[in-house]
C-alpha cells in the first residue's frame, strides 16, 4: 500500500500530525509498500522558512522518516521517487492542465466575479435569510462566470487577461457517497456543498485540486488525514468524479483533545512534537502514546514496539470520537520505555549525557553498576547527569534535605546521629564494605542508639547524595566506597 503524509509548511510539526504520520507509516511497512511525505504549500502566504525540514526532522526522530517524496538526505531536504516533484509549488504547470481537462469537458467554469461582487452576492443571500451563503447553482446564473454569460463575451474576458478564478459545478441534486475506513459510509448532499474554487486567480491550485490531482498522480491508495478535512470529503471525491479517476481509500481520524474535551490547545499544554524532543522523552514512548490516540489492539497490552505495531496495527480498530491526550499517561508510558531497556541500552543512551557534564564517568568501570540503581525511578534520560552527580561530583547536602520530619531527623539531633554513623561506619574494613555488613552494623547501631530505621538511613542516604530522591542507602554507600563516604559524612559534620 503507497501511503502519505502531506503537511504543509507552516511551523513546526504538530503532535497531531505525528499520529497521521504514524498510521499512514504502519500501513505501509505492513505492506511492504511505501510511506511518501509531499509537502503542501500553495499557500504561499502562510509559508514558514524551515519548516520542512524541522517537519522532517521530528519525524525521523521518532523513527518514521518516508521511503518516498520529501526526505533528508545526509541531513538536507531533498526528493527521491519517480512521481515528484512532491512539493505542489512545483507542480503549478500540471494543476493548471488539470483545470483546463474539468472547464474542457463541462465539470468547471470560469468565474470573473470580484471581490465586491461576491460580498454583495453574500449579503443579499443572508438578507433572503440565507446565514451561511454559498457560491452554487442557486446564485450561479446570477454571477459573472462562463455559464451565465455569452460565449463571445467570456472569451473577450479571458483575451483581455481579466483575473478569475475556476470553479467546480456541483450538482445540487444528488447525494455523493463514500466509505471512510474510520467512520464507515457517509453520505453527502449535493445542495449543501457549494462551486468550490479548483485554481484561484493567481493560478495556483487550491488544496482541493491539488490534494485530488496528487494523491492520484502519485498512485497513493489512501488519504489518512485529521477529522477536520472532513468536510472536504465530498469535494475530493467530485472531483474524482469529474476526472472519471477511482478516489483512493480515506480515513479520518478522530479529534485530539485536552483532558477537559476541548479541542488539543497550547494553552493546556504542548502541541509541538519538538516540544516532546526537547523535553527527553524517547522517540519509542512517543510512538507507543500516539498510536493509541484513538486506537488500540483490543487486548489489555499497553506496551508496543514498532515491529508490533507494524503487525498490530489496523484502521478498523480507530475509534470515531476525540482521543483526549492525557500527558500523564505520556509520562507514565516514558517510564515504562525506560524499564523496558536492557542495561547496555541503557547505558548507552545516557552514558554520553554524564560524560558531558561528568568527563570523569568515562572512566568509570562501575558505570553500568550505577545506572541500573537509577533505571527504574528515571523518567528522562536527561535527568541521568543529576541522578548519578553524587558519584562524579562533590556533594553538600543542605540541611533542608538531611533533616525530614516524618523520619524524626531534626536539627537537634543531627549532630549525634553524624557522629554516630562516622564511629559505626569508620570500624567497617574496606574489605567487607558490602551491603550485608553495612546493613548489619546500621542496623545494630540503631537498636543500641535507640534510633528508629529512617533515623540512621534517611541521613546517610542524604548526607551521600545531596538528593531529596535517590537509591538507598547502603547502595550508595557501596558504590561510593568507604572513602569517598567517610569523606562526606566527616565533611557534613564539620560543616555543622
Ligand atoms: N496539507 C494538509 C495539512 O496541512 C493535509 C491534508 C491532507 O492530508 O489531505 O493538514
Amino acid at each position: 500500500m503507497r501511503t502519505r503524509f502531506a503537511p504543509s509548511p507552516t511551523g513546526m510539526l504538530h503532535i497531531g500530525g505525528v499520529r497521521t504520520a504514524l498510521y499512514a507509516y504502519l500501513l505501509a511497512k505492513q505492506t511492504g509498500g511505501e510511506f511518501v511525505l509531499r509537502v503542501e504549500d500553495t499557500d504561499r502566504s502562510r509559508e514558514v522558512e524551515g519548516a520542512t525540514e524541522s517537519i522532517l526532522r521530528a519525524l525521523n526522530w521518532v523513527g518514521i522518516a518516508p521511503d518516498e517524496g520529501v526526505v533528508l538526505e545526509d541531513g538536507k531536504v531533498g526528493q527521491r521517487g519517480n512521481k515528484g516533484s512532491y512539493i505542489q509549488s512545483e507542480r503549478q504547470a500540471l494543476y493548471q492542465q488539470h483545470a483546463q481537462i474539468l472547464l474542457d469537458s463541462g465539470h468547471a467554469y470560469y468565474a470573473f466575479d470580484t471581490k465586491e461582487e461576491l460580498e454583495t452576492m453574500r449579503e443579499t443571500m443572508r438578507s433572503n435569510s440565507n446565514p451561511s451563503p454559498k457560491y452554487d447553482s442557486s446564485v450561479r446564473m446570477n454571477m459573472r462566470n462562463s455559464l451565465s454569460l455569452p460565449e463571445d463575451e467570456v472569451k473577450k474576458l479571458l483575451a483581455d487577461n481579466t483575473p478569475y478564478v475556476v470553479r467546480l459545478k456541483v450538482d445540487p441534486n444528488r447525494d455523493i457517497e463514500v466509505h471512510d475506513e474510520v467512520r464507515g459510509k457517509l453520505t453527502f448532499q449535493g445542495h449543501t456543498i457549494d462551486d468550490t474554487v479548483l485554481l484561484k486567480a493567481d493560478g495556483f491550485p487550491t488544496y482541493h485540486l491539488a490534494v485530488v490531482v496528487d494523491d492520484h498522480h502519485m498512485e497513493l491508495d489512501i488519504c489518512i488525514r485529521g477529522e477536520e478535512w472532513l468536510s472536504s470529503l465530498p469535494k475530493h471525491v467530485l472531483i474524482y468524479e469529474a476526472f472519471g479517476w477511482e478516489p483512493s481509500k480515506f480515513a479520518h481520524l478522530p479529534l485530539m483533545l485536552n483532558p477537559d474535551r476541548s479541542k488539543l490547545s497550547k494553552r493546556q499544554g504542548d502541541v509541538a512534537a519538538t516540544d516532546y524532543i526537547d523535553k527527553g522523552y524517547l522517540p519509542e514512548a512517543m510512538i507507543n502514546f500516539m498510536v493509541q490516540q484513538g486506537w488500540n489492539d483490543g487486548t489489555e497490552q499497553d506496551i508496543f514496539t514498532m515491529e508490533e505495531l507494524i503487525k498490530k496495527f489496523s484502521l478498523d480498530r480507530v475509534q470515531k470520537g476525540g482521543a483526549v491526550f492525557d500527558r500523564e499517561r505520556l509520562d507514565w508510558v516514558q517510564g515504562q520505555w525506560m524499564r523496558k531497556f536492557s542495561i547496555e541500552e541503557f547505558v548507552d543512551r545516557i552514558k554520553p549525557l554524564v560524560v558531558a557534564d561528568y568527563p570523569a564517568s568515562a572512566e568509570d568501570n562501575d558505570f553500568a553498576t550505577k545506572a541500573a540503581l537509577i533505571q527504574d525511578r528515571i523518567t528522562f534520560l536527561n535527568e541521568a547527569p543529576q541522578m548519578l552527580s553524587y558519584y562524579y561530583g562533590d556533594v553538600q547536602a543542605p540541611m533542608d534535605i538531611v533533616c525530614h520530619k516524618k523520619q524524626k531527623v531534626t536539627a537537634e539531633n543531627i549532630g549525634a546521629i553524624t557522629a554516630d554513623l562516622i564511629a559505626t561506619l569508620d570500624v567497617i574494613d574496606e574489605a567487607d564494605w558490602n551491603e550485608t555488613s553495612l546493613s548489619a552494623d546500621l542496623n545494630a547501631m540503631a537498636e543500641t542508639k535507640e534510633y528508629r530505621r529512617g533515623q540512621v538511613f534517611w541521613p546517610l542516604r542524604a548526607i551521600l547524595t545531596g538528593l531529596p530522591f535517590s537509591p538507598g542507602a547502603y547502595e550508595v554507600a557501596v558504590a561510593l566506597g568507604k572513602e569517598v563516604t567517610m569523606k562526606r559524612l566527616c565533611d557534613f559534620n564539620d560543616q555543622l
